[in-house]
Protein backbone atom coordinates (compact mmCIF):
# COMPACT_ATOMS: atom_id res chain seq x y z
CA UNK A 1 0.00 0.00 0.00
CA UNK A 2 1.40 3.25 -0.87
CA UNK A 3 1.20 5.53 1.40
CA UNK A 4 2.30 9.61 1.01
CA UNK A 5 5.88 10.40 2.34
CA UNK A 6 4.76 13.07 5.19
CA UNK A 7 7.08 15.61 7.12
CA UNK A 8 5.69 17.82 9.38
CA UNK A 9 7.66 20.80 10.94
CA UNK A 10 6.86 21.54 14.41
CA UNK A 11 8.31 25.21 15.12
CA UNK A 12 7.42 24.98 18.61
CA UNK A 13 7.23 28.49 20.64
CA UNK A 14 9.65 29.92 18.54
CA UNK A 15 10.41 32.43 16.03
CA UNK A 16 8.13 36.20 15.18
CA UNK A 17 6.02 37.50 12.50
CA UNK A 18 9.39 38.05 10.27
CA UNK A 19 11.54 34.67 10.56
CA UNK A 20 7.84 32.58 10.32
CA UNK A 21 7.09 34.30 6.88
CA UNK A 22 11.15 33.76 5.96
CA UNK A 23 10.92 29.78 6.41
CA UNK A 24 7.38 30.16 4.27
CA UNK A 25 9.51 32.37 1.18
CA UNK A 26 12.55 30.06 1.53
CA UNK A 27 10.12 26.70 1.48
CA UNK A 28 7.71 28.21 -1.45
CA UNK A 29 11.00 28.76 -3.72
CA UNK A 30 13.10 25.70 -2.23
CA UNK A 31 12.60 22.72 -5.26
CA UNK A 32 10.35 20.82 -3.09
CA UNK A 33 9.55 17.03 -3.76
CA UNK A 34 6.28 17.63 -5.03
CA UNK A 35 5.03 13.95 -3.62
CA UNK A 36 5.86 15.08 -0.51
CA UNK A 37 3.01 16.11 2.44
CA UNK A 38 4.04 19.09 3.98
CA UNK A 39 2.41 19.95 7.29
CA UNK A 40 4.00 23.19 8.64
CA UNK A 41 3.24 24.70 12.48
CA UNK A 42 3.76 27.73 13.64
CA UNK A 43 3.08 29.14 16.86
CA UNK A 44 -1.01 30.50 17.43
CA UNK A 45 -0.16 34.09 16.21
CA UNK A 46 1.70 33.42 12.75
CA UNK A 47 -0.88 30.71 11.36
CA UNK A 48 -2.70 32.89 9.39
CA UNK A 49 0.40 35.16 8.38
CA UNK A 50 2.40 31.89 7.44
CA UNK A 51 -0.77 30.60 5.32
CA UNK A 52 -1.33 33.41 3.52
CA UNK A 53 1.88 33.20 1.50
CA UNK A 54 2.74 29.91 1.02
CA UNK A 55 2.37 29.29 -2.49
CA UNK A 56 3.57 25.70 -2.70
CA UNK A 57 0.41 23.44 -3.12
CA UNK A 58 1.60 20.58 -1.44
CA UNK A 59 2.19 22.50 2.00
CA UNK A 60 0.23 23.25 4.87
CA UNK A 61 -0.55 24.70 8.22
CA UNK A 62 -1.60 23.13 11.25
CA UNK A 63 -1.83 24.34 14.75
CA UNK A 64 -0.04 23.16 17.62
CA UNK A 65 -2.92 22.40 20.02
CA UNK A 66 -6.56 22.41 19.89
CA UNK A 67 -9.42 22.64 22.84
CA UNK A 68 -11.60 19.31 23.02
CA UNK A 69 -15.02 21.90 23.36
CA UNK A 70 -16.58 24.86 21.07
CA UNK A 71 -16.28 27.60 22.77
CA UNK A 72 -16.12 29.57 26.29
CA UNK A 73 -14.38 30.50 29.35
CA UNK A 74 -11.14 28.96 28.74
CA UNK A 75 -8.81 31.02 29.04
CA UNK A 76 -5.46 30.28 26.36
CA UNK A 77 -6.92 27.73 24.41
CA UNK A 78 -7.86 27.72 21.32
CA UNK A 79 -10.68 26.35 19.82
CA UNK A 80 -10.59 24.16 16.19
CA UNK A 81 -13.21 26.84 14.38
CA UNK A 82 -10.59 29.39 15.24
CA UNK A 83 -8.02 27.25 13.85
CA UNK A 84 -9.72 26.81 10.60
CA UNK A 85 -10.69 30.28 10.79
CA UNK A 86 -7.31 31.03 10.02
CA UNK A 87 -6.55 28.56 7.30
CA UNK A 88 -5.13 25.86 8.93
CA UNK A 89 -6.11 22.07 8.30
CA UNK A 90 -4.55 20.05 10.96
CA UNK A 91 -3.52 20.20 14.27
CA UNK A 92 -0.99 18.25 16.22
CA UNK A 93 -2.42 16.67 19.65
CA UNK A 94 -0.69 14.89 22.12
CA UNK A 95 2.86 15.97 21.69
CA UNK A 96 4.88 15.40 24.72
CA UNK A 97 6.02 18.44 25.62
CA UNK A 98 1.92 18.61 26.47
CA UNK A 99 1.89 15.37 28.24
CA UNK A 100 4.76 15.58 30.22
CA UNK A 101 5.12 19.35 30.74
CA UNK A 102 1.36 20.48 30.44
CA UNK A 103 0.43 17.14 32.13
CA UNK A 104 -2.28 16.51 29.22
CA UNK A 105 -3.64 13.32 30.04
CA UNK A 106 -3.94 9.94 27.95
CA UNK A 107 -8.07 10.77 27.82
CA UNK A 108 -8.13 14.71 27.44
CA UNK A 109 -5.58 13.85 24.24
CA UNK A 110 -8.26 11.50 23.03
CA UNK A 111 -11.07 13.90 23.64
CA UNK A 112 -9.10 16.87 21.68
CA UNK A 113 -8.32 14.49 18.76
CA UNK A 114 -11.96 13.15 18.35
CA UNK A 115 -12.97 16.80 18.70
CA UNK A 116 -10.26 17.92 16.14
CA UNK A 117 -11.66 15.16 13.88
CA UNK A 118 -15.48 15.45 14.13
CA UNK A 119 -15.19 19.08 13.30
CA UNK A 120 -12.61 18.82 10.59
CA UNK A 121 -9.26 19.67 11.52
CA UNK A 122 -6.71 16.77 10.56
CA UNK A 123 -4.69 15.11 13.40
CA UNK A 124 -0.94 14.86 14.12
CA UNK A 125 -1.23 12.38 16.87
CA UNK A 126 1.79 11.94 18.76
CA UNK A 127 2.83 9.14 21.25
CA UNK A 128 5.98 7.80 22.90
CA UNK A 129 7.86 6.55 25.73
CA UNK A 130 10.47 8.44 28.21
CA UNK A 131 13.73 7.29 28.58
CA UNK A 132 12.86 5.40 31.82
CA UNK A 133 10.13 3.58 30.05
CA UNK A 134 12.20 2.99 27.10
CA UNK A 135 14.91 1.13 29.54
CA UNK A 136 12.41 -0.50 31.59
CA UNK A 137 10.82 -1.99 28.18
CA UNK A 138 8.01 -0.53 28.07
CA UNK A 139 8.08 1.17 24.82
CA UNK A 140 5.16 -0.47 22.99
CA UNK A 141 3.02 -1.03 26.37
CA UNK A 142 3.07 3.16 26.69
CA UNK A 143 2.54 3.43 22.57
CA UNK A 144 -0.32 0.86 22.53
CA UNK A 145 -1.89 3.29 26.20
CA UNK A 146 -1.34 6.05 24.32
CA UNK A 147 -3.24 4.58 21.05
CA UNK A 148 -5.55 2.25 22.85
CA UNK A 149 -6.86 5.96 24.77
CA UNK A 150 -7.75 7.06 20.95
CA UNK A 151 -9.14 3.89 19.56
CA UNK A 152 -11.83 4.16 22.21
CA UNK A 153 -13.06 6.83 20.64
CA UNK A 154 -12.64 7.05 17.31
CA UNK A 155 -13.59 4.96 14.39
CA UNK A 156 -12.39 7.53 11.57
CA UNK A 157 -9.10 6.81 11.30
CA UNK A 158 -8.83 8.88 7.68
CA UNK A 159 -7.46 12.14 8.48
CA UNK A 160 -4.80 10.56 11.16
CA UNK A 161 -1.20 10.76 10.94
CA UNK A 162 0.61 8.48 13.69
CA UNK A 163 3.96 10.51 14.92
CA UNK A 164 6.25 7.84 16.94
CA UNK A 165 8.33 10.25 18.84
CA UNK A 166 10.18 8.34 21.71
CA UNK A 167 10.18 11.32 24.46
CA UNK A 168 14.34 10.96 24.59
CA UNK A 169 14.97 11.93 21.03
CA UNK A 170 13.45 15.04 21.39
CA UNK A 171 15.44 17.77 20.46
CA UNK A 172 19.00 15.61 22.42
CA UNK A 173 20.04 15.13 18.88
CA UNK A 174 20.01 11.67 19.76
CA UNK A 175 17.89 9.90 16.85
CA UNK A 176 16.54 6.32 17.10
CA UNK A 177 18.40 3.95 14.70
CA UNK A 178 16.66 3.32 11.46
CA UNK A 179 16.43 0.12 12.03
CA UNK A 180 14.81 0.36 15.67
CA UNK A 181 12.37 3.40 14.34
CA UNK A 182 11.27 0.56 11.52
CA UNK A 183 11.03 -2.14 14.21
CA UNK A 184 8.39 -0.10 16.56
CA UNK A 185 6.27 1.05 13.56
CA UNK A 186 6.15 -2.31 12.36
CA UNK A 187 5.01 -3.37 15.90
CA UNK A 188 2.46 -0.60 16.09
CA UNK A 189 1.12 -0.97 12.95
CA UNK A 190 0.60 -4.60 13.53
CA UNK A 191 -0.97 -3.17 16.63
CA UNK A 192 -3.19 -0.82 14.90
CA UNK A 193 -3.90 -3.82 12.64
CA UNK A 194 -5.70 -5.86 14.99
CA UNK A 195 -7.45 -3.42 16.97
CA UNK A 196 -8.67 -1.05 13.84
CA UNK A 197 -8.25 -3.96 10.52
CA UNK A 198 -5.38 -4.35 8.54
CA UNK A 199 -6.45 -1.75 5.41
CA UNK A 200 -7.00 1.06 8.27
CA UNK A 201 -3.71 0.18 9.42
CA UNK A 202 -2.21 -0.11 5.67
CA UNK A 203 -3.28 2.75 4.80
CA UNK A 204 -2.76 4.94 8.08
CA UNK A 205 1.06 7.09 8.44
CA UNK A 206 3.03 6.50 11.29
CA UNK A 207 5.66 9.01 10.76
CA UNK A 208 9.08 9.26 13.20
CA UNK A 209 9.88 12.36 14.98
CA UNK A 210 12.81 12.67 17.42
CA UNK A 211 16.17 15.06 16.17
CA UNK A 212 15.84 14.26 12.83
CA UNK A 213 17.69 16.67 10.29
CA UNK A 214 19.05 17.04 7.40
CA UNK A 215 22.04 14.71 7.23
CA UNK A 216 19.86 11.68 9.22
CA UNK A 217 16.74 12.03 7.38
CA UNK A 218 18.13 9.45 4.25
CA UNK A 219 18.91 6.99 6.62
CA UNK A 220 15.28 6.12 6.94
CA UNK A 221 14.64 5.63 2.99
CA UNK A 222 14.42 2.38 2.86
CA UNK A 223 12.46 1.82 5.80
CA UNK A 224 8.57 0.25 4.91
CA UNK A 225 6.83 1.67 7.68
CA UNK A 226 8.32 5.19 8.64
CA UNK A 227 6.34 6.82 6.75
CA UNK A 228 7.70 10.42 7.23
CA UNK A 229 8.84 12.56 9.87
CA UNK A 230 8.16 15.13 12.58
CA UNK A 231 10.78 17.58 12.68
CA UNK A 232 11.25 20.31 15.33
CA UNK A 233 14.41 22.48 15.81
CA UNK A 234 15.32 21.32 12.18
CA UNK A 235 12.31 22.76 10.63
CA UNK A 236 13.50 26.03 11.56
CA UNK A 237 16.58 25.64 9.56
CA UNK A 238 17.06 25.25 5.88
CA UNK A 239 18.01 21.45 5.91
CA UNK A 240 14.22 21.42 6.73
CA UNK A 241 13.90 21.33 2.62
CA UNK A 242 16.78 18.34 2.42
CA UNK A 243 14.32 16.63 4.86
CA UNK A 244 11.25 16.97 2.82
CA UNK A 245 13.50 16.27 -0.41
CA UNK A 246 15.19 13.23 1.58
CA UNK A 247 12.73 10.30 -0.65
CA UNK A 248 14.11 11.39 -3.97
C1 LIG B 1 9.38 17.51 18.03
O1 LIG B 1 9.36 18.40 18.87
O2 LIG B 1 8.32 17.04 17.59
C2 LIG B 1 10.67 17.03 17.58
C3 LIG B 1 10.73 15.91 16.91
O3 LIG B 1 11.76 17.80 17.91
P1 LIG B 1 13.28 17.63 17.39
O4 LIG B 1 13.22 17.33 15.91
O5 LIG B 1 13.93 18.94 17.68
O6 LIG B 1 13.87 16.48 18.13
Amino acid sequence: MARTFFVGGNFKMNGTLESTKSIVEKLNSAPLASDAEVVISPSFPYLAAAKSIITAKNISVAAQNSADRPNGAFTGEVSVAQIKDVGADWVIIGHSERRTIIKESDELIADKTKYALDNGLKVILCIGETFEEKQANKTLEVCERQLSAVISKISDWTNVVVAYEPVWAIGTGLAATPEDAQNIHADLRKFLSEKLGKSVADSLRIIYGGSVNGANATSFKDKADVDGFLVGGASLKPEFIDIVNSRQ
